[in-house]
């Protein structure tokens, strides 16, 4: 089913790739580099936007082997479960994202956006607001928090990113909105979305 997106899928990669790049360039210049932190972003809830990460994600996902494919989606499960609990509670979640094994991505490659963003300081131009400015993680404060801000523009990448999608919906015809937890999404049958 990938194959009818897989232009968009590939431009997606080299988006993740300018992405990757452009992270690395400045957490070196920062010295920053997050390994094994108590503050683990992929413990975050972070909602994920866009059907074409979720098309990707999914492309990885039906890469791995069929028992661990099951055995992370019945994982998968119970976080979405937890998730929904927690909130239901007022609690904010901190549920380990059931691709982190042993403290490593299995779909590091495949992996969304902000999973690649997240952890220093960025901009971006908002349409209506100018431009924000974003902080960085906790350990990022802890550990570079007394150094001057580097630009890292995140508004080049957004912006490739919605011409991507828009091409996606153009193809799909799909037009509701998309708001998907790494989770939310491993439990989806991508051919009952698309
Ligand atoms: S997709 Fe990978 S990097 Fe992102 S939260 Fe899950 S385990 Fe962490």
């Amino acid at each position: 089913m990938f194959d009818k997106y897989i232009d968009f899928l590939n431009d997606l990669k080299l988006l993740y790739d300018r992405m990757d790049h452009a992270y690395g360039e400045i957490s070196d210049a920062y010295g920053f580099h997050c390994a094994g932190c108590s503050d683990n972003c992929c413990l975050t809830r972070f909602f994920h936007h866009t059907l074409i990460e979720f098309l990707y994600l999914q492309k990885g996902f039906a890469g791995l082997d069929e028992s661990l494919r099951e055995a992370v989606r019945k994982e998968a499960e119970e976080v979405t479960e937890k998730v929904r609990q927690a909130e239901d509670s007022g609690i904010v979640p901190q549920i380990m994202c059931p691709l982190n094994k042993k403290g490593l991505c299995i779909l590091y490659e495949y992996r969304p956006m902000i999973c690649r963003l997240h952890g220093i300081p960025h901009e971006f131009a908002h349409p209506v607001r100018n431009k924000i400015l974003g902080p960085g993680c906790h350990e990022f404060e802890k550990q570079c928090g007394e150094t001057a801000y580097l630009e890292f523009n995140r508004t080049p990448f957004y912006q490739k990113m919605a011409r991507l999608e828009r091409g996606v919906r153009e193809l799909t015809g799909i037009t509701d909105k998309f708001k998907k937890t790494v989770a939310q999404m491993l439990v989806e049958d991508p051919e009952k979305i698309l």
